[in-house]
């Protein structure tokens, strides 16, 4: 049995991964890469094999740099199953919809600045054919792949759906057990549940993202974000919070929803501002079943996403009226990193007034408008003008959908502690940087690890 690395091998976006037992070639998830345009489009157009050579595809969670290169070899022909969770096939339904409509604005753009046809990586059409081969599987629900590989999927609490992959792959009459960690989660954050761990296997490919540092607690982060709605609000000022559409605006909504019914905050109107929020929201809706039942909202309350405060713009006109509006608002836009969307044009309006905040709760990565505002540059440049910023800028990072270094290390101490004959682990998903020093203490730790590049081989 083998496995050759594709993609997120040394780097994090890309997630691909070919498994070879059985005598049949199985993908597990085709993301995309993300990052410099010029890169990432050349390994985007790469297909990982020839995709007559695939006999199925297990996708691990809806997330972009997992599922977003599904609608690129279902254009070249791909037509075998994708299997999913059924919170995976229904997320993936919007952001493969949203990634295609991206990909086509995109080639416009290079049309028109490069003054050749330039071809999207795909369109709508594949996005929606990648949905009808998606057939979704339950957690805890074995089922075949293919003849002589077994496939499990448990909670991986990062996103709604997202799933680790247990796979029993048999040949010659010997089973062995491959996990996928694909992004594990953290205990604790707002309406999933907690991460499950696999056992009894023979190999693990871990993800690596955040292993070299750790995070803040989940918890502590809501007394936090009380603390800065009551001092926004008592100034009069409005709160801004760029978010993605799909996970961290449900689990900001959950948090003040939990916060407003216990009193800690004021009773202040909350806007989500964002059409693909509303859409994933309606997702988040169809499957409370698999939401974390031990959280008290989720016990005591039918519709955690919908109450007397919130309310949801679809309209761009009432998305331009909130700037007109007075009085103490919060504001939850997309893109998460204030590159696009509507969130920039109120950071435009909202920025140079001392009053307001401006809450950052993901990642910023570099060169973006959100990076500028976590750096407080006193100017910053939106839509070519210049506004100053003036406003609060406040950072919480507790609300992380990935395990932080402590939480891998335990993560594969537990699957350890199960799998008596417990083989080599293989880490992905992560920048050398996290990698390596994670790949040395899990060694002193006597674990037999690497960190695959991409093209590598390697059997079990
Ligand atoms: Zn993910
Ligand atoms: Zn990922």
């Amino acid at each position: 049995m083998e496995i050759e690395f594709s993609g997120a091998a040394r780097e994090v976006t890309g997630s691909c991964h070919i498994l070879r037992a059985a005598g049949k070639t199985i993908l597990l998830d085709c993301g995309l890469f993300q990052g410099k345009r010029s890169d990432s489009d050349a390994k985007n157009r790469r297909l990982p094999l020839p995709v007559e050579d695939v006999d199925a595809i297990v996708l691990s969670h809806a997330h972009i740099d997992h599922a977003g290169r599904l609608p690129f070899l279902v254009s070249n022909g791909y037509k075998n199953t994708i299997f999913a969770t059924p919170a995976t096939r229904d997320l993936s339904a919007i952001m493969l919809a949203d990634s295609a409509h991206i990909q086509e604005k995109d080639a416009e753009y290079l049309a028109r600045r490069s003054k050749k046809a330039a071809d999207p990586l795909y369109g709508m059409r594949d996005a929606v054919r990648t949905i009808e081969l998606m057939v979704g599987m339950p957690y805890e629900k074995p089922f075949d792949v293919v003849p002589g590989v077994r496939c499990t999927y448990v909670d991986a609490g990062h996103i709604l759906g997202s799933a680790s992959v247990i796979l029993d792959c048999t040949e010659g009459g010997t089973t062995k057990r491959l996990v996928f960690s694909a992004d594990i989660g953290r205990a604790g954050l707002p309406i999933l549940r907690d991460p499950v761990t696999p056992s009894g296997a023979h190999a693990v490919i871990m993800e690596s993202t955040y292993g070299n540092r750790d995070h803040a607690s989940v918890e502590g982060e809501r007394a936090k974000l009380a603390e800065i709605v009551r001092e926004t609000a008592s100034r009069g000022g409005r709160m801004l919070i760029p978010a993605f559409a799909v996970g961290r605006t449900q689990e900001i909504i959950y948090e003040l929803h939990a916060l407003a019914r216990a009193g800690q905050i004021p009773a202040i109107p909350i806007y989500i501002d964002s059409p693909l929020a509303i859409d994933a929201t309606s997702v988040f809706q169809l499957h409370p079943d698999i939401f974390d039942h031990e959280e008290i909202l989720i016990r005591q309350v039918q519709d955690v996403f919908k109450f007397n405060l919130v309310t949801y713009t679809r309209d761009v006109a009432d998305s331009k009226a909130l700037n007109s509006a007075t009085g103490p608002m919060i504001i939850i836009a997309a893109s998460g990193m204030a590159e696009s969307g509507r969130i920039v044009h109120h950071l435009a309006h909202g920025a140079p007034d001392q009053r307001n905040t401006i809450l950052v709760v993901g990642f910023m990565a570099e060169h973006t408008l959100g990076r500028r505002i976590v750096e407080k540059q006193p100017v910053l440049k939106v839509f070519g003008e210049e506004v100053p910023l003036r406003a609060q800028v406040k950072i919480l990072n507790g609300y992380s959908a990935h395990a932080d270094r402590t939480e891998l290390t335990s993560w594969l101490g537990r699957v350890r502690s199960t799998s008596p004959e417990m083989g080599p682990v293989w880490l992905v998903h992560g920048e050398p940087e996290a990698q390596d020093p994670l790949a040395e203490s899990l060694r002193s730790d006597g674990y037999t690890v690497s960190a695959p590049e991409a093209g590598k081989r390697v059997t079990f």
